[in-house]
């Protein structure tokens, strides 16, 4: 098996198809090689080898040592050096990448190869003793902290003393003695720290970096990323050996990070950070504060111009916007880096329609390119307009780089230890730290906002934290933190731990306290994409909406009816007039609590005009859309009082004894009330209910009719099991509604249909659907009764069984993602028998899946009519559905290509 692969001079082993092998790192060094860019030569080890040591006691593959060895012989021909050398060494770094970015998370050493033989060797070369000694000291550093553990601390606490004695402040004051001394107090460190001395041969240090990148695939804060970014299935971290630049050999060198476009605001403009006179991490550390492109191009024109070259191929070679890191050794450019960059959610729809608009990709491509969480994060919200100027800057703590958009609130806290803990006790919080390393993200994931005093946009607090969306402000330099007191001040304000702070990531800027907050605008590329998806879907998307306030959110996410009205929450609350609420639970309390039909009748006649005004606002919203109202479906337990000062209460009211309201509520005590009396048995047994509800239904449709706006409602019954059920209660569904007809002289046109969502009403689909006029599958109670699992207790132990490393039986949550496998066929099988009696049957989905995108793709595949979803997911709806059209076409393309062979 081969397990290393070289690149250098043009020709690489490997390219950009490998990530899976080579990482996304070594595929992306090897790829740009090939297509002719600046890229120092090297070889990377296989994410496979990876998977042989972590599962072999950390041994290696038996082969591997001869294969690492001819590589670097090749190496040390291309660059015409040699590792070790005492005149002119050939320096290495050995670096981590995996096939999935996980920036910072692994480790990487630098300048290895030097030893108290080479070090003199490049000073010498370098003409640069200083330099050299430097370069060496982060080496023993970076190998004793990461090849062998020893504390990061300590050796920081010996280069603060060794600077003091020197009475500099700066590292680059820092004279060649000082780096001299540095290095010996390392060794001595090393030594007694491990018995054995600082390893002078380079082979030696090789292998321990190859050993400690492999074993950083397991340190806690890369397998934690991994958990919060559901990353899985990936073998392991690759291991790139690649030639040393130097980009901190004076100002006419540096180091620096760039993105194709701006992956904020997704423009086509060229962006980055760099920094003169610096090594590797420097940018990413964000310890520094970075100066601007533009500022490169006017201090170093040449190199800027090579590097806006890379810039354009790359994007065009890799079709999507581009991370880049390069470092400038004596005016030389050299790539050392490329990766699709992460973005914002604004700036994902503007580059996937800039490029479709460009020619760099079709549409079809833009619309795969957005994820649902891309639609979810747009809606993150922004500091209230409205807020006034004044109160603004009163709150006003510091300015510093509004790196990701977005804002937030929540509680100081200075660590991530910290914020984790608040967190788990339900606070929110914003992680408040000088600058982030990685071992921070547990904390960051959990927290609302990020704020540093130091970095750039392209520093590890804002990469993190644009993967997520979430809002973040770096380079925040008037900010002094301070850990040990726990505070932070800045501009005369302290932020004291656990005082509330709102971060603007739009502009940067950090207040003390709690600004109201709001949800922002969509941006125009929002709207161009969303426009292809709907051209391109076949599926209709419906929400579900309870209140006309609902139902205009719908159509402004561009819901096309309403699949799903839960009418008893109409009875629990009036969402108009709230101060009403309480004359509705009297009357439907009434209601249960009587004991004779007329009683009922009595009470109902009071909920009718409630009812009533609530469909004319919904159907007024939805003028020329289909509305789906479903009759009630609850116990009647849930609406009446189980605590005896409320049963009092509600006594009192009524002007009944309370023993009556208890035996009432001890009638309607069932062992198992999801399997009681609930959905349409309830109309089975209290006809009058029914009655009220269509008669409502009618009503308020006839009165929008006359006023010109347009209604089909379609009157949906819940919970039903046979086809004899069904048809009692069209049976007078249908009478009311004529009667309403005749008492108004005047007509309308409806449907009445059926939920299938118990498993019985799925497989008798065929008789039930020479009554229904459509189905509306109700997948909640469709899972629940399909797989026997309570939704309400499942929490228990379903975790376990959706877990990878626990049980793992599902790969989802059957809630959220529609159990394709089991419950799917029940779906499948309704839909073929309910159309072979009834051809045009429509046919939609109201369960929580219809906001799903891979349930919604399903949906599309059994060729139902409609998904129906909560408002906010009705645009994740519109684009899974397309989605589904393109995955579609493109596996008719490749199943055709396979026959035709
Ligand atoms: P990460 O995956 O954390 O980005 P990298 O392997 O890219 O880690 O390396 C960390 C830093 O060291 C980067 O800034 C990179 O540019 C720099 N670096 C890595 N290899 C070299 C090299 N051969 N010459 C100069 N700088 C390097
Ligand atoms: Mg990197
Ligand atoms: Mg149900």
């Amino acid at each position: 098996m081969k397990f290393v692969y070289f690149f250098g001079a043009g020709k690489a082993e490997g390219d950009g198809s490998m990530k899976e092998v080579l990482g996304g790192k070594g595929a992306g060094l090897a790829e740009m090689t090939r297509i002719g860019l600046p890229v120092p030569a090297g070889f990377t080890i296989s994410t496979e080898c990876c998977d042989y040591y972590l599962k072999h006691d950390l041994k290696y593959p038996q082969s591997l040592h001869a294969e690492v060895i001819k590589n670097l012989k090749q190496l040390e021909k291309t660059t015409k050096k040699t590792l070790g050398d005492a005149k002119d060494p050939l320096l290495v770094s050995v670096r981590s990448g995996s096939a999935r970015s996980m920036p910072g998370m692994m480790e990487t050493i630098l300048n290895l190869g030097l030893n108290s033989k080479s070090v003199e060797g490049l000073a010498h070369k370098t003409k640069n003793e200083r330099f050299a000694w430097d370069a060496y000291r982060r080496f023993v550093q970076m190998y004793s902290s990461v090849v062998i553990g020893l504390p990061k601390e300590e050796l920081e606490a010996k280069l603060r003393e060794m600077k003091t004695r020197h009475s500099v402040k700066d590292d680059s004051k820092v004279p060649a003695e000082g780096w001299h001394e540095l290095v010996a107090a390392y060794k001595d460190y090393f030594n007694t720290k491990t018995g054995n001395a600082f390893p002078e041969d380079p082979e030696e240090q090789l292998w321990g970096a190859i050993g400690a990148v492999f074993s950083s695939w397991n340190a806690e804060k890369a397998i934690t990323y991994r958990r919060v970014e559901h990353i899985t299935g990936l073998l392991g971290t690759a291991v790139n050996v690649v030639q040393m630049v130097f980009g901190n050999n004076g100002d006419n060198s540096g180091t620096g990070v760039c993105f194709t476009r701006d992956p904020s605001t997704g423009e086509k403009v060229f962006y980055g950070d760099f920094l003169i006179n610096a090594q590797g991490e420097d940018v990413v550390a964000g310890i520094r504060t970075p100066m601007h492109l533009n500022e490169l191009a006017k201090r170093m024109p040449k190199v800027y111009k090579q590097l806006e070259k890379s810039r354009q191929l790359l994007e065009k070679h890799y079709r999507d916007m581009q991370d880049m890191e390069f470092t400038v050794e004596e005016g030389t450019l050299y790539m050392l880096q490329t990766r699709t960059g992460k973005r914002t959610p604004t700036a994902t729809f503007k580059i996937a329609v800039d490029m479709a608009k460009e020619g760099l990709i079709s549409r079809d491509e833009a619309i795969e390119r957005i994820k649902p969480e891309d639609i979810d994060r747009l809606f993150y919200p922004i500091v209230d307009p409205s807020t006034s100027k004044a109160d603004l800057a009163k709150s006003k703590v510091a300015e510093g780089i509004n790196a990701v958009p977005g804002a937030a609130f929540g509680k100081a806290v200075f660590t991530a230890e910290e914020a984790e803990s608040m967190a788990r006790n339900g606070e929110k919080v914003i992680l408040i730290r000088r600058e982030t390393s990685p071992e921070d993200v547990g904390g960051m994931f959990v927290a609302q906002g990020i704020l540093t005093a130091t970095g750039g946009k392209t520093s590890h607090a804002a990469v993190v934290a644009r993967g997520w969306g979430k809002c973040c402000i770096v380079g925040c330099e008037q900010l002094d933190v301070d850990y040990g007191s726990k505070l932070a001040r800045a501009n005369g304000k302290t932020i004291y731990q656990g005082d509330w702070v709102t971060l603007d990531g739009n502009e940067g800027i950090a207040y003390l306290g709690q600004i109201k907050l709001v949800t922002p605008e969509l941006p125009p590329a929002f709207s161009i994409l969303m426009g292809w998806a709907d051209s391109t879907r076949k599926l209709h998307v419906r929400a579900n909406a309870d209140t006309s306030h609902d139902a205009v959110k719908s159509r402004e996410m561009g819901a096309e009816g309403i699949g799903l009205v839960r009418t008893e929450h109409m009875f629990f609350k009036d969402f108009d007039f709230p101060e009403k609420s309480i004359e509705r639970q009297l009357a439907i309390q009434e209601m249960i609590i009587a004991d004779s039909p007329e009683a009922r009748k009595k009470a109902l006649d009071q909920l009718l005009p409630y009812q009533r005004r609530d469909f004319v606002g919904i159907f007024k919203a939805m003028d020329g859309f289909p509305v789906t109202i479903r009759l009630i479906d609850p116990p009647l337990h849930e609406f009446v009082p189980h605590e005896i000062q409320q049963q009092r209460e509600l006594a009192e009211k009524l002007g009944v004894n309370v023993n009556v309201i208890q035996r009432r509520v001890e009638q309607l005590h069932e062992a198992n009330p999801m399997l009681g009396h609930r959905g349409c048995r309830l109309a089975i047994t209290y006809p009058e209910i029914l009655e009220m509800q269509v008669r409502a239904i009618v009503e308020a449709a006839l009165e929008c009719k006359k006023k010109g706006i347009k209604v089909t409602p379609e009157i949906m019954v819940p919970l039903v099991m046979d086809k004899k059920e069904l048809q009692i209660l069209t049976d007078r569904i249908n009478k009311v509604a004529h009667q309403v007809f005749s008492e108004a002289k005047a007509k309308l046109e409806y449907m009445v249909g059926t939920m299938i969502e118990i498993p019985r009403a799925a497989l008798l689909a065929d008789e039930i659907a020479e009554v229904a006029e459509f189905f509306s599958f109700g997948t909640n109670d469709l899972t629940q009764m399909g797989m026997g699992l309570s939704r309400d207790d499942a929490g228990r132990f379903l975790p376990e069984y959706v877990d990878e490393k626990k049980a793992g039986i599902f790969a989802s949550d059957p809630f959220q993602t529609l159990d394709v496998h089991g419950v799917g066929l029940l779906i499948r099988w309704a839909i073929e028998k309910g159309r072979s009696v009834r051809p045009k049957l429509e046919i939609g989905i109201c369960g929580e899946h219809g906001g799903d995108a891979e349930s919604v793709k399903f949906c599309h595949e059994v060729g139902m009519d409609y998904v129906s979803a909560s408002p906010f997911r009705v645009p994740i709806a519109r684009l899974a559905a397309a989605q589904a059209v393109i995955e579609e076409r493109a596996e008719k393309k490749a199943s055709g290509k396979k026959k035709a062979k």
